[in-house]
């Protein structure tokens, strides 16, 4: 194969080193199920007395080692990186847990008849700590093995193939090989595969990947097109510019990764309070023992402190709230992000797709004759029905809400980037622009012109619809607001939040028209993906910004944000990149979200308020001895109870 890459160097399409983190992730999937699941199946061995021991070690004990092992793991690095984590405290819990029956042995005396029955039951306390926790995590990750990941979704947009052509020989290479100068022929429905120039003949090119906006622009020689974006329509032949690492669309694969290299860790609020706990209920344990020299008291004081309640406090409840968003169509990726998203202060909202319906709507229909509102839509639509352009839709649309029938054309020819001509029902019909209008020869009459530049002036779209050679009507669209977006945003007023952007990639006027509609004063339009990413990364200096977004080129924004919310009308890369998906595409949701995100963390504190009082009486019985360790272990269990119970309500929460 004649290919101009003999150089060696480094081509083609984006070799992003697709992910080492994401195979990290799935291992840990992997690994999560088997440990769980051998965990599970081991202390059901024991449970049913199957196997009760292996070589001599207790099978619990074999399962509990299992499951602690990663926990372990995690704790000793909190450690060794000097924080005390709520990890830190599930360690000692389950030490503590397992030195109850050591002690047990020490003090057999104490123990008399009920010897067998809490013997046969001694691991009870910390296979039960292990079994919870880990079934939280597993739960967890379940859910973020359902999540797309965004720069897998974004690497799936690049074409592997492009058509070269060298002289009069076409053929079909590997994206790879493609070098800056090399000729390349585009069709219908293709995705350009590398950064370009127009050379020769014209398309109409969907930049929605870039720009976020839906509607085709036509493009024609000496245009630049992006690598990415798509031509809907229309065949041309283009100059490579930008290949490999080079093109747009690499270039937003790379603002995601470096904005999710550059996301900061939400610190847990319970980790906030194990900082201070854990030191206190060690130092108090050591007290104990050094007064009373008694290793029971010790290990029930500890076994107070530590286990269940305190360490299922937030778990409890961000599962609890997971479940909660879930039911109402909002999905969650993650306790984090509930903690993330309670403390929003800011929220910037993508204009296309996000706060407006996304796609073009008739918005008003005007007759220059006695044609009638309902005939001009009828001869509109039947000469637009075969188009599969937005802008035909939107015209088909209307004239179906109307319950207006129409019909096939019998004839049917489109002109790139000016419009259509159809026979309906025996008459020849125009729809499109003015240079349209001017290619047939057609009058366009002052008052026509008049109506074109104020729908214009309203950055609306108009078009022409000519019957037999004379203009009968104009018809303008436009993108509209979703119909609950003022309702959204004025739920999060209500809410507090102190400041709401708009960004769009859509031009200045159209933006500033809907920032005015919707009472947004920050309004930025022209936004390309990596501008979106500065604004956010600016507004987080001073706000804890949330994002809203549906776009691919939101997923950089999206990645940068402290909390992402996604469209689930949106592209899998925004949903990838986000936090928060909302399937119902509902603006109420992102209010809705926050809103239940505080309620999770006032959760999560009344779990850990509580816990502590009911240590800190624990402790007093411990140390005045009034609890043996049994005692201690039932005491933990109710603790754990309550907050399990307290947790459960949020799942009902409003
Ligand atoms: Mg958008």
């Amino acid at each position: 194969m004649s290919c101009a890459c003999s150089t060696g160097e480094p081509c083609g399409v984006p070799s992003v080193k697709t992910d080492k983190i994401d195979q990290a992730q799935k291992m840990r999937k992997r690994r999560q199920y088997a440990l769980f699941g051998s965990v599970l199946f081991l202390f059901t061995l024991r449970w049913f007395h199957i196997f009760d021991s292996v070589f001599g070690i207790d099978t619990a004990l074999i399962a509990i080692f299992i499951g602690a092992a990663p926990m372990f793991s995690r704790a000793l690095d909190d450690l060794l990186k000097k924080k005390l984590t709520t990890d830190v405290l599930i360690m000692i819990a389950i030490i503590a847990a397992l030195a109850v029956p050591a002690a047990h042995l020490a003090q057999a005396e104490w123990l008399g008849p009920d010897i067998n029955r809490l013997v046969s039951s001694k691991f009870f306390p910390a296979g039960s700590v292990i079994i919870i926790m880990m079934g939280i995590e597993t739960l967890e990750i379940f859910t973020l093995l359902k999540m797309k990941n965004a720069v897998d979704e974004l690497m799936a947009l690049a074409p592997k193939k492009a058509r070269v052509k060298r002289g009069l020989i076409e053929e079909e290479v590997a994206v790879e090989i493609i070098r800056p100068g090399d000729i390349l022929l585009v069709k219908s429905g293709e995705s350009i595969p590398v950064d370009g120039v127009i050379t020769k003949g014209s398309g109409s090119i969907n930049e929605s990947t870039i720009t976020g906006e839906g509607i085709p622009l036509e493009k024609i020689t000496g245009d630049l097109v992006m690598s990415g974006t798509i031509c809907e329509l229309g065949t041309f032949e283009m100059r490579a510019t930008k290949v490999g690492e080079d093109t747009t669309l690499s270039r937003v694969v790379r603002l995601v990764q470096d904005a999710q290299l550059k996301k900061p860790q939400v610190e847990k609020y319970a980790d906030k309070i194990a900082r201070v706990f854990i030191p206190a209920v060690l130092g108090f344990a050591i007290v104990v023992f050094l007064i009373t020299y008694d290793p029971v008291k010790t290990a029930a004081i500890l076994l107070v402190a530590c286990p269940c309640a305190l360490s299922m406090a937030t778990p409890a409840a961000t599962i609890a709230g997971i479940g909660n968003g879930a039911r109402k169509g909002i999905m969650i990726k993650g306790g984090n992000v509930l903690e993330a998203a309670s403390d929003v202060n800011c929220v910037v909202f993508d204009k296309t797709g996000t706060l407006t319906v996304g796609k073009p709507s008739v918005t008003d229909v005007s007759t220059f004759d006695d044609i009638g509102v309902e005939n001009l839509l009828f001869f509109a639509a039947s000469a637009e029905k075969l188009s599969e352009h937005a802008v035909s839709t939107s015209i088909v649309n209307e004239a179906k809400s109307r319950s207006i029938t129409i019909v096939e054309p019998t004839s049917f020819k489109m002109f790139s980037g000016k419009g259509v001509l159809a026979e309906v029902k025996g008459s020849k019909v125009l729809v499109g622009n003015i240079m349209l209008m001017e290619d047939h020869k057609i009058k366009v009459s002052n008052e026509v012109e008049a109506e074109i530049s104020k729908r214009s002036k309203e950055a609306k779209t108009p078009l022409i619809i000519a019957v037999e050679g004379k203009i009968v009507g104009v018809i303008a669209m436009a993108d509209v607001l979703k119909e609950n977006s003022r309702e959204g945003l004025a739920k999060l007023r209500k809410l507090g939040i102190k400041k709401i952007v708009l960004l769009s990639g859509d031009h200045r006027d159209v933006t500033e028209a809907m920032g005015r509609q919707l009472d947004i004063e920050d309004v930025r339009a022209q936004m390309l993906p990596e501008d979106k990413v500065r604004i956010v990364e600016e507004l987080k200096m001073k706000y804890k910004v949330a994002m809203v977004g549906d776009g691919i080129n939101d997923a950089p924004a999206l990645s940068a944000a402290n909390v992402s919310i996604a469209m689930g009308s949106g592209t899998d890369v925004s949903m990838g990149a986000a936090d928060i998906i909302l399937k119902t595409n509902d603006i109420r949701k992102v209010g809705e979200t926050i809103r239940l995100s505080r309620q999770t963390l006032r959760t999560i504190k009344g779990n850990l308020m509580f816990s502590m009082i009911y240590n800190v009486i624990g402790f007093g019985l411990a140390a005045t001895g009034l609890f043996i360790p049994a005692y201690a272990v039932i005491f933990q269990e109710a603790g754990c109870f309550s907050v399990m119970l307290n947790s459960a309500l949020l799942i009902r929460f409003k």
